[in-house]
């Protein structure tokens, strides 16, 4: 696969994405494009290392092995090193309904097992598939392709994010017709209401919504199963159910000053910011602002940096990230080697952006909220942090946190935006009336085939894993759909 000798011969070359301080000044996308000679070296650097772990798509010690698609890497770097574009995008559709939001978004845990990182910098995967399917929509070559026969049953799939979207389209492949519901006012889930516009253009998850809809997939916006629609309604009117609702309840912060007024969680300011850009072309609308704040955003994950961004192109006057971690390595440590998910230090736009717009790293590590500082009006002013240190205890007990008192101090916050992860999917309406058994992490229970406790209810993505990624609610949409056809014609014709 590739060129035998390619590794030796071309460095890993990565797009070089917009200069943060020119950036910062819209709402564009920051990604860039290789040139044509530089994409193929690119691909001439899969080694035909013979095991290819990039896409095994397996979890071990809860941590991401390979592309969970199991997408056919190495097959479509070599087509990319022969030219043969047309190809590779047949192959990467193969196992992956929609690369253009997973070439932009994914961590890419294919790269972390590359068999060439264990010795140098690994393929640059993710860039070679965003290239690949971005080359695919200019060309023309991606285009609505309905099932050529209808099978007479209906499906009706509850969620628009990239579970439910990538389950609709295998299904309405099948010749089954789908209906997806989405309580929101537009199609997407977190694709189009939470991962912001500068990494995700909104208008690529319409493109691909478009597509869907002249194969023949109908969507319902503004419908909340449970609440606007009776569940007995949805069941009545198809011949199985995939819920896909995602894992939205956000975890809080219960601590003193937590009800003062400009403290929100992450989604309320992301959504808000988003829907605000979309319906007026500039996020002044949002109802939550962060110009001329000084930002605190509590949780150095990818929420929390994509609050960051966000908060930097509103036009703040400071953003501060806190993480409660200690900052990780810059190299693997002994105890996570290849090929799992590297867990090092990295640099995510908005940080990047905030160091440029800044002068430093937004983050603070080690460091823990004691209690948040109101004004006489009720309005948040400060936040009193303190640094701390995980104390591992005996007996596999969880370890326990020391502060360092004499490092309490509080930094001005005018917003505090809580991005603290997520706790599972929300119980009320649609699980609780569909009565579905919950398994004990909180997610709802289903068998290998994606089907719940009841005959004829599937699930699919971050409502059975939990808050995970694009790549695994792809996967497990197209997972349930199997289960469904199965379930529905006896054998399935999926892949
Ligand atoms: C801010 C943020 C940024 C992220 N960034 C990344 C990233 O960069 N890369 C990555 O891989 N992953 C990222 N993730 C995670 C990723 O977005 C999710 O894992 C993924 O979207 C889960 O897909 P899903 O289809 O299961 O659920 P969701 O995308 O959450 O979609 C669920 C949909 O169901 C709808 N719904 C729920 N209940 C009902 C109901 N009763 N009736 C009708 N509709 C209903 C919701 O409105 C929602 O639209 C991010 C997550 C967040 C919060
Ligand atoms: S979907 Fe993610 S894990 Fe899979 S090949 Fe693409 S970047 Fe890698």
């Amino acid at each position: 696969m590739g060129r035998p000798t390619g590794f030796l011969e071309y460095p890993r070359a990565t797009p070089l994405h917009r200069d943060p301080r020119e950036r910062l000044r819209d709402w564009h996308e920051f990604h860039g494009h290789l040139p044509e000679q530089s994409m193929r070296e690119q691909g001439a650097r899969c080694m035909d290392c013979g095991v290819p772990f990039c896409h095994t798509g397996i979890l071990v010690d809860g941590l991401t092995i390979g592309c969970p698609l199991h997408n056919l890497i190495p097959e479509w770097n070599d087509l990319i090193y022969k030219g043969r574009w047309r190809e590779a995008l047949d192959r990467l559709h193969r196992t992956n309904n929609f690369p253009e939001f997973t070439g932009r978004v994914c961590p890419a845990p294919c790269e972390g097992s590359c068999v060439l990182g264990i010795s140098a910098p690994p393929v640059t995967i993710k860039v070679n598939e965003c290239a690949i399917i971005d080359r695919g929509f200019d060309e023309g070559w991606v285009v609505a392709q309905p099932p050529t026969q209808r099978t007479g049953k209906t499906v009706g799939v509850v969620g628009s994010g990239p579970a439910g979207l990538a389950c609709a389209d295998e299904l309405n492949r099948a010749g089954h017709l789908v209906t997806v519901y989405e309580r929101a006012d537009r199609v997407g889930g977190l694709l189009m209401y939470g991962i912001p516009a500068m990494k995700l253009d909104k208008s690529l998850v319409d493109r691909r919504v478009k597509m869907m809809e002249e194969a023949g997939v109908r969507f319902r916006t503004g419908v909340e199963v449970g609440k606007t629609m009776p569940v007995s309604e949805l069941r009545a009117s198809h011949d199985a159910v995939v819920i896909c609702g995602g894992a939205a309840k956000p975890r809080d912060l219960p601590v003193e000053g937590r009800n003062l007024r400009g403290v929100h969680f992450a989604m309320e300011f992301l959504t808000a910011s988003t829907r605000s850009l979309l319906d007026t072309g500039s996020a002044d609308a949002s109802p939550i602002q962060a110009r001329d704040k000084h930002v605190v955003v509590i949780g150095g994950g990818d929420t929390g940096n994509d609050c960051v961004g966000t908060a930097l192109r509103e036009g703040c006057k400071s953003v501060t990230q806190l993480e409660i971690l200690p900052r990780p390595p810059a190299q693997r440590t002994m105890d996570n080697p290849w090929p799992q998910w590297p867990k090092i230090y990295r640099v995510d736009y908005g940080q990047e952006e905030a160091e440029a717009e800044f002068g430093v790293d937004p983050r603070l590590f080690s460091v823990q909220t004691r209690r948040l500082v109101g004004d006489q009006h009720g309005q948040v002013q400060g936040i009193e942090i303190v640094n701390i240190r995980f104390v591992p205890q005996p007996e596999r007990r969880p370890p326990k946190i020391e502060e360092f008192p004499d490092t309490i101090r509080t930094l001005p916050a005018d917003l505090v935006l809580l991005a603290l992860g997520f706790i599972g999917p929300e119980r009320e309406g649609l699980l609780t009336e569909l009565g579905v058994d919950i398994d004990g992490r909180g997610n709802v229970a289903v068998d290998e085939y994606q089907q719940t406790s009841i005959p004829g209810v599937f699930a699919a993505g971050d409502m059975v894993r939990g808050q995970s990624l694009v790549v695994w609610a792809i996967m497990e949409g197209r997972q349930a759909a199997r289960g469904v056809d199965r379930a529905l014609m006896g054998e399935t014709v999926l892949l």
